[in-house]
């Protein structure tokens, strides 16, 4: 085994590999771009090397920099992570010529599996069943059109060197391919700097499986099953379990033993993922081979028992594998969900900046199932606009699947963040629905279940009733708190009638405290609740408590009254009110949204660069207000209409908040 290696990548999969090194014993190297100097793996590494600005090619993806930076450093190894130089045939070549080994696959292995179009040749080659279309080459549009009704639509136009999700089009007749055609090859020219066009069947609604494989440099392969990695949004994963719900033991085998005849026809001698989409009928086929440690690597990890970054390290190392096939099985299910900060309310949009909280569920054994987080962040980190926008990766185990997908929605009411958008309400959403519960899964299930973007969902019964009992139990605090101070009155303390209003339903209720517990009868349900363990510090985000048995967060903000409650995707305002006031609001004319037209608002947390306008001043519609700098950008302001400035919030220097007033007209 390697005394030092060096890691060329960032983030979680740098700390990934950290962990692993820790635990065998091996000192690790990490290089970093200016932008990460504070980050988590930079702390937890035993020596950094800076390679670098921020943007990657002028940092993480300079590969002398790198070769520069293990030899100052005297490592023997590079574990490359993904991304980054770790699909780079040249950059594996050119550890070899330096003496440096390359904790991943031989070059050619690389080579020839890292072009969609070669992989396919060698796929069919090899006996593993490929998607029908045109292995080869397209020239131009009209070939593309030939080929395509060849195939019959629907068709999906590739670029032999695209990966990410990137340089992916269906077409769908004719027109599609015409236009479709000319403009995959010409992202695939501007991203991967290649515009070898190819292309084939598009099956409808498929689910993608993939199978991991791993080979060391004595001629053994073997596969560690697979993953179903189905819900995808643009091509790219956002939650993926281990195994499929899909396959049998006869598919599983099948797949099985394509993939490792195709890492044995390319030498494959580290770990990998050999790629397919399968129907419905369980009929499947070959996408691709990633030559590379994959995100979603955990969730095999955790079925199997076995460490994925070691057991790189120890077949680059030579070390021949230490189980044949017939040693490995299947324990339990696994379920990843990739936190991303992303708004899911704002159409997925990417929401990068600083967070300002960031407490994911506790690590280990919970009564019912297990939880990890891959994560590469600390409180206080920001997320920037250099790299990918994951958080991080959670993960949890069970012995059964519905055992890590209520394992799932538990640990993910357990993860906060706060100061920026995130996607754990969404992840909920999926986790509660039953067609994802009924591993009813395909590649369109996120535009099938949420055709019109993601909208959060109505409360279930259970929720309704998780937001009464937070919201009854917290205000009876805040007015203990209020007495004690000596400005409340005793009121909410000694009453016990009281209307609940969660959302738009109203409950009347009757509560009294009994031994440690809240009892909240409901009035028209003559049943009541019991609210138990109660863990909540005023002003901090999470509520923790049992309701009758069940173990249940709720993530709650103050509102102008009463309170914003959100348990998994469902977010309600929950007011506690007297009987009389109840009755006062039914009278109240519905409260006016409120009117933001005449606002600007800071769209970003950020530093007020300069205010360009005035009170008083006119300003016309594309006018700038003002210049806010984030993530050292700096972003021009302007206004969306014309108006007379009628106040002047933040001047230049301050810094200000994301959805800030910065400027209102009269
Ligand atoms: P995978 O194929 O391993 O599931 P994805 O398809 O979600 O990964 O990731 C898209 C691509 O983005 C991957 O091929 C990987 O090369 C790249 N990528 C993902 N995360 C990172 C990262 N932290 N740094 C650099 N590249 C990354
Ligand atoms: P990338 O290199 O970007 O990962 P892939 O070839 O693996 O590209 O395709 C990404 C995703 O696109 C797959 O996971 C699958 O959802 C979808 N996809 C790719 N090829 C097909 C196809 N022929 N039919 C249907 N869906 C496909
Ligand atoms: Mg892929």
């Amino acid at each position: 085994m390697f005394s030092k290696i060096l890691i060329a990548n960032r983030g979680e999969i740098a700390v990934r590999i950290i962990k692993t090194c820790r635990r065998l014993g091996v000192k690790t190297v990490v290089v970093y771009s200016e932008a990460d100097a504070d980050s988590l793996a930079v702390e937890m590494a035993d020596e950094v090397v800076l390679i670098g600005p921020a943007p990657a090619n002028q940092s993480y993806l300079v590969a002398d920099k790198i070769i520069d930076a293990c030899k100052q450093t005297g490592a023997e190894a590079i574990h490359p992570g993904f991304g980054f130089l770790s699909e780079k045939a040249e950059f594996a070549q050119r550890c070899a010529d330096e003496g440096i080994v390359f904790i991943g696959p031989n070059p050619g292995a690389i080579q020839a599996m890292g072009d969609k179009i070669e992989s396919k040749k060698f796929a069919a080659k090899a006996g593993v069943s490929c998607v029908p279309g045109h292995i080869g080459e397209i020239d131009d549009t009209a070939h593309a059109v030939r080929i395509s009704e060849e195939i019959g639509y629907p068709v999906m136009i590739k670029a032999s060197a695209g990966g990410g999700g990137k340089g992916i089009r269906v077409a769908w007749n004719r027109k599609d391919v015409e236009e479709g055609f000319p403009a995959v090859r010409a992202e695939a020219k501007g991203a991967f700097g290649d515009d070898r066009i190819f292309i084939e069947k598009f099956i409808e609604s498929p689910r993608h499986i993939e199978i991991q494989v791993l080979g060391d440099k004595h001629g053994h392969v073997v596969h560690l099953f697979e993953r179903e990695c189905s819900i995808q949004r643009r091509n790219q994963k956002v939650i993926e379990e281990a195994p499929s719900p899909l396959l049998d033991e006869e598919t599983r085998a099948a797949m099985g033993a394509q993939a490792v005849a195709l890492a044995q026809a390319v030498n494959y001698d580290s770990a990998g993922t050999v790629e397919f989409v399968a129907g419905q009928d369980k009929s499947f086929y070959f996408l691709e081979m990633n030559t590379r440690l994959q995100v979603e690597h955990p969730v095999t990890e955790l079925i199997t028992g076995l460490d994925l970054v070691e057991q790189m390290m120890r077949v680059a190392a030579g070390e021949p594998l230490a189980f044949g096939q017939g040693e490995l099985k299947i324990n339990g299910w696994a379920v990843e969900s990739r936190i991303y900060a992303e708004d899911p309310y704002r159409k997925f949009l990417p929401s990068i900046g600083r967070l300002v909280r960031y407490d994911p569920p506790a690590e280990g054994a919970h009564s019912a199932y297990t939880v990890r987080n891959d994560a590469g962040v600390r409180e206080g980190d920001e997320i920037s606009m250099f790299y990918d926008p994951m958080i991080s990766k959670l993960c949890t185990w069970a012995p059964t699947r519905a055992g890590a997908i209520a394992g799932m929605g538990r640990a993910l009411e357990d993860f906060h963040i706060q100061g920026l958008g995130h996607n754990v309400a969404f992840l909920a959403a999926v986790m509660d629905q039953e067609r994802f519960q009924s591993g009813q899964l395909a590649t369109s299930y996120i535009a099938d279940e949420f055709p019109e973007g993601f909208a959060g969902t109505e409360p279930t019964a259970f929720q309704a009733d998780a937001m009464t009992a937070a919201a009854v139990f917290m205000h009876r605090k805040q007015a203990a708190r209020a007495r004690k101070v000596g400005n409340g009155l005793a009121g909410p303390l000694t009453r016990t009638e009281w209307v609940v209003a969660v959302g738009k339903a109203k409950r009347q209720v009757t509560v009294a405290e009994a031994d440690g517990a809240l009892e909240i009868a409901l009035a028209e349900e003559a049943r009541s609740l019991r609210l138990t363990d109660v863990e909540w510090v005023p002003g901090r985000g999470p509520f923790k408590g049992v309701l009758g048995g069940e173990p249940f967060t709720v993530e709650v903000a103050p509102a102008g009254e009463g309170f914003v409650i959100r348990h998994r995707a469902a977010k309600e305002r929950v007011l506690v009110l007297t009987p009389l006031s109840a009755e006062l609001h039914d009278r109240l004319p519905e409260k006016q949204k409120a009117d933001t037209s005449k606002l600007v608002i800071s769209p970003m947390p950020g530093l007020v660069v300069s205010m360009d306008v005035a009170v008083g001043q006119t300003v016309r519609e594309g006018e700038i207000v003002c210049v806010i700098e984030a993530m050292k950008m700096q972003n021009i302001i302007r206004a969306e209409r014309e108006g007379v400035v009628k106040t002047v919030g933040p001047k230049a220097g301050d810094s200000v908040a994301a959805d800030e007033v910065l400027v209102e007209f009269a």
